[in-house]
């Protein structure tokens, strides 16, 4: 069994509802086990905009899944729960992306790990140092907490 980290998040119609729908898709598949979640925390729309707040959260869990495999799992429950695709970082019903899958490091042109953007993202940092704050990245050799502690702007993450 590898342990996967993965963030959640939507910006779109009943928010809390699609997160625990898309937590309730991966608690139910057989090769996922011992699924965590942290709070939820409602946070400031980053990249574009000119769009909703999102409801985030991370989660841990173990399974048998490959990467791209985890990957396919995630975009289908996406793809149940409504979401479209449109703008890139716009609104989504659901976003689910791998943060870490154990010490993998990988970049394939569709799936890259652990997910490059997670040190400067404060509303993926917050949740994940809530599961596991010193939890190390394989690239930086930093935990959770002290990549969280190097950002200058932390407000705008409300635990809920
Ligand atoms: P974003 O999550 O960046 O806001 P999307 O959810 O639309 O945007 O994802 C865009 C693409 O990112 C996906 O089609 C997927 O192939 C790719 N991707 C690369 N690395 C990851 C990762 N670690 N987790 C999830 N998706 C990833
Ligand atoms: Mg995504």
């Amino acid at each position: 069994m590898k342990q996967v980290y993965i963030s959640l998040g939507s910006n779109l119609g009943d928010r809390v509802d699609y997160l625990n729908k898309a937590l309730n898709i991966l608690s139910t598949h057989r090769e996922i086990e011992q699924l965590h979640v942290s709070s939820y925390y409602e946070t400031e729309p980053a990249g574009y905009l000119e769009q909703g707040k999102f409801i985030n959260a991370a989660a841990s869990l173990k399974t048998t899944l490959y990467p791209l495999d985890l990957l396919t799992v995630l975009q289908s429950a996406e793809a149940s729960l409504d979401r479209v695709r449109t703008v890139r970082w716009g609104p989504r019903t659901v976003d689910l992306d791998i943060l870490f899958y154990d010490n993998l490091v990988l970049e394939d042109h569709n799936l890259i790990i652990p997910h490059p953007r997670l040190t400067e993202r404060v509303f993926v940092l917050v949740p994940l140092a809530e599961i596991a704050p010193n939890l190390v990245h394989p690239l930086t050799g930093m935990t959770v907490i002290e990549h969280l502690e190097k950002q200058s702007e932390t407000g705008g993450v409300i635990r809920l």
